[in-house]
């Protein structure tokens, strides 16, 4: 039986981790890895998560399973973050996932269980996840335009063109916030644009919210996912606290799904407890715990609070060293939309044939999208990327 098996397609950072460990040149740079280091190239346990650790070891006293769909209490803290008061509580049904990638793949299967002809549009490009576990799934699937190569900004009229195709029952995948792989963002202006057209078409918008207070602030990501699910009768949710509570390995998320009323929602609560018995059982509690904690104890939350700006503020402050050192080296603003991203990628805009000269001639690690994770620069590092990009002729 399992040599009927064909290998599958290598996972491309995964190979880029391997190749960056391999390369013994010490001016190496590591932007591939999708995870936020600091300046020591750490990725550290945030101290409120160390405190609230500490705090449940004392106080938890059984590791009996929890709820199919998590406890009612990260529910509810997530849901607040996520939504505030955006929409009315008795709409959503919420069930705890494994990650966001978790919270995604349930999403997915939540659709094809009720629509299995809906179309999933994605942006050109996203987190290759996402075509990924929709094809995985057999689901149909279209592209929207999205980025603009030579701007480096969002081809905002493509997407709308793109969009305004969508019929009713498809879903439109959008990215909260912090767009990954390209930095690249709406306003809130275009925002309002984009739930005219779900209006006008009855799409279905699912989006995708893993980098919630690594843009512009807490409230600020959060403010177009409470744009558009106050704004349509229906909206699917999935929400990662990998990045912002920095705890990847433990496999916290949450998938939210909002009805046009109240009366929908035991049903749809019951299909998402029944999706994670179908999938895993019970979903990690760990991270969900921890969170709770987090979310609901003002001292931990100012904590969290206050370093989660620090993260966020250095990312940015790292943006704009790299747009002035890539201004005095090129002589130009052609890459000051690197200052206008937000989240922890930028896409660079240039071809594979320059990601690997990169590479090859500097020791600098992109994917080959030349998607960049800005957390894996530094003081020291910004000129080394800035002078070789410009060396390169990007
Ligand atoms: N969505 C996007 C766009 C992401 O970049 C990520 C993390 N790489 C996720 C969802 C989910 O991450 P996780 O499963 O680790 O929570």
């Amino acid at each position: 039986m399992l040599s009927n098996l064909k290998l599958q397609p290598q996972d491309k950072i995964l190979q880029l981790i391997q190749m960056f460990r391999e390369d013994p040149r010490d001016t190496k740079i590591d932007l591939g890895v999708g995870v936020y280091k600091d300046a020591n190239g750490l990725t550290p346990v945030m101290r409120a998560i160390k405190s609230a650790e500490q705090q449940l070891w004392q106080s938890e006293t059984t590791k009996s399973y929890t709820g199919l769909a998590g406890e009612p209490a990260y529910q509810d803290a997530m849901i607040g973050l996520v939504l505030g008061a955006a929409v009315p509580r008795n709409r959503i049904a919420a069930a705890a996932s494994v990650g966001g990638t978790g919270a995604i793949r349930q999403a997915l299967e939540l659709v094809r269980m009720a629509s299995p002809d809906a179309t999933i549009w994605i942006s050109n490009p996203t987190w290759p996840n996402h075509p990924s576990i929709i094809k995985y799934l057999g689901m149909k699937m279209a592209e929207y335009r999205y980025f603009d190569a030579d701007s480096g900004a969002v081809d905002f009229d493509g997407m709308c063109e793109d969009l305004a195709q969508a019929k009713a029952g498809d879903v439109i995948l959008l990215h909260g916030c912090c767009h990954n792989p390209t930095g690249a963002n709406l306003n809130m202006t275009q925002w309002s644009e984009v739930v005219r057209i779900l209006q006008a078409t009855g799409a279905t918008p699912f989006i995708d919210i893993a980098y919630q207070g690594f843009g512009d602030g807490l409230e600020e990501d959060a403010a177009a996912t409470r744009l558009v699910a106050s704004s349509v009768p229906e909206c699917l949710i999935a929400a990662s606290c990998s990045k912002n509570f920095g705890i990847y390995r433990e496999r916290t998320g949450i998938l939210m799904a909002i009805g046009e009323t109240a009366a929908s929602q035991p049903v749809t609560q019951a299909n998402l407890a029944f999706l994670n018995r179908q999938n895993f059982s019970f979903p990690p509690d760990h991270g969900a715990r921890l969170v709770t904690m987090i979310l609901t104890d003002d001292t931990l939350r100012t904590e969290w609070q206050t370093e989660l700006e620090q993260v966020r503020l250095g990312m940015l402050s790292l943006r704009t060293q790299l747009a002035d050192a890539l201004r005095v080296a090129s002589g130009s603003d052609r890459f000051g939309f690197l200052a206008q991203h937000r989240g922890m990628f930028s896409r660079l805009g240039t071809t594979p044939e320059m990601v690997e000269k990169l590479r090859a001639e500097h020791g600098i690690y992109m994917v080959s999208d030349s998607r960049m994770n800005i957390a894996g620069l530094n003081a020291r590092t910004i000129p080394i990327l800035a002078k070789a990009i410009i060396d390169c002729g990007i």
